[in-house]
C-alpha cells in the first residue's frame, strides 16, 4: 500500500491510501486536484473518510461521489453531505482490504472521529483530521479544553510507531511555538530543524509519528514540569495539574505570534 498527502488549498493535505489500483482519500476538501492526481495515476477512488464537518475537509465529497461512486464513512453526530455510512467511536469497517476503527475525538468539533488501522503492511496509520498536528493541537471551536485533552491522551497512547496523518501542514508554526514553551527539549530543536530543511524543499513534514509526538508536542506533554513551569510563567493563575497546563497552553498558542 502507498500512502501520499496530496496538497490542497494553502495548507491541507488530502491523504491517499492506495493499492495501486484503488484509493481511498481522506477530508477530501475539493475535488478536481485530486480527481486529476487519481487519473494521471491510473487509480480508482473506492472509498472517502470523513473526519469532521469543516468545508475544507468535506468540500469535494458530492463531487467525487457522483463521479466515482465511492462510499462514504463520516462521523455520526456531525452535519456532513449525505448519503454516507456514519460511524463512532468503537465501530469498525473494511476498505481496500484495511481494517479500520473509528476512534470519538471531540474537542475541534463536537462529533469528530479519527480513523486508526492497526496494520497497513504491517504498521499502523492514524488519520486523525485537525484534532492532533505534528508539534501542535486543533483549535477548540466547538468542544473544551478537557474534552480535546481526553481525545490527545487516547490517541498518545497508540502504538510509537503509528504513522500520524494530520490534515494541515502547520508544523513549522507549531513548532516556533513548542519551542518557546519547552525550550530545553532536545529531541524537539533537532526536530525542528530537520523540518525547516524539508520545507525549505518544499516536502511534507508529515506524516509524523505517535511516539515522535510524545517526546515533542507540547499539547501531549501538559503533564511534564518543563511545561507546567512555562504555563505557570506565562499565566500565575493557571493550575499546575495537566488540564490546567494544556488549557493554558491551548489559549496562549491562540495569540502566540
Ligand atoms: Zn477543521
Ligand atoms: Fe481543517
Amino acid at each position: 500500500m502507498t500512502l501520499h498527502p496530496l496538497p490542497a488549498f494553502s495548507d491541507n493535505y488530502i491523504w491517499v491510501l492506495h493499492d495501486g489500483h484503488r484509493a481511498l482519500a481522506v477530508d477530501p476538501g475539493e475535488a478536481d486536484g485530486l480527481a486529476q492526481w487519481l487519473q494521471q495515476q491510473g487509480l480508482q477512488l473506492d472509498t472517502i473518510l470523513i473526519t469532521h464537518h469543516h468545508g475544507d475537509h468535506t468540500g469535494g465529497v458530492a463531487q467525487l461521489r457522483e463521479a466515482t461512486g465511492a462510499r462514504v464513512f463520516g462521523p455520526a453526530r456531525e452535519s456532513v453531505p449525505a448519503p454516507l455510512h456514519r460511524v463512532e467511536g468503537g465501530n469498525s469497517f473494511e476498505a481496500l482490504g484495511v481494517r479500520f476503527e473509528v476512534m470519538d475525538v471531540p474537542g475541534h468539533t463536537a462529533g469528530h472521529i479519527a480513523f486508526f488501522a492497526a496494520d497497513v503492511d504491517g504498521a499502523p496509520l492514524l488519520f486523525c483530521g485537525d484534532t492532533l498536528f505534528s508539534a501542535g493541537c486543533g483549535r477548540l471551536f466547538e468542544g473544551t479544553p478537557a474534552q480535546m485533552l481526553d481525545s490527545l491522551t487516547r490517541l498518545a497512547t497508540l502504538p510509537a510507531h503509528t504513522r500520524l496523518c494530520c490534515t494541515h501542514e502547520y508544523t513549522l508554526s507549531n513548532l516556533r511555538f513548542a519551542l518557546a514553551v519547552d525550550p530545553d527539549n532536545a529531541a524537539l530543536a533537532a526536530h525542528a530543524s530537520h523540518c525547516r530543511g524539508l520545507r525549505e524543499r518544499n516536502l511534507p513534514t508529515l506524516p509524523s509519528s505517535i511516539g515522535l509526538e510524545r517526546q515533542i508536542n507540547p499539547f501531549l506533554r501538559s503533564h511534564e514540569p518543563a511545561l507546567a513551569a512555562a504555563a505557570q510563567a506565562h499565566d500565575p493563575a493557571s493550575s499546575p495539574d495537566a488540564l490546567g497546563v494544556f488549557t493554558t497552553l491551548r489559549a496562549w498558542k491562540n495569540v502566540f505570534a
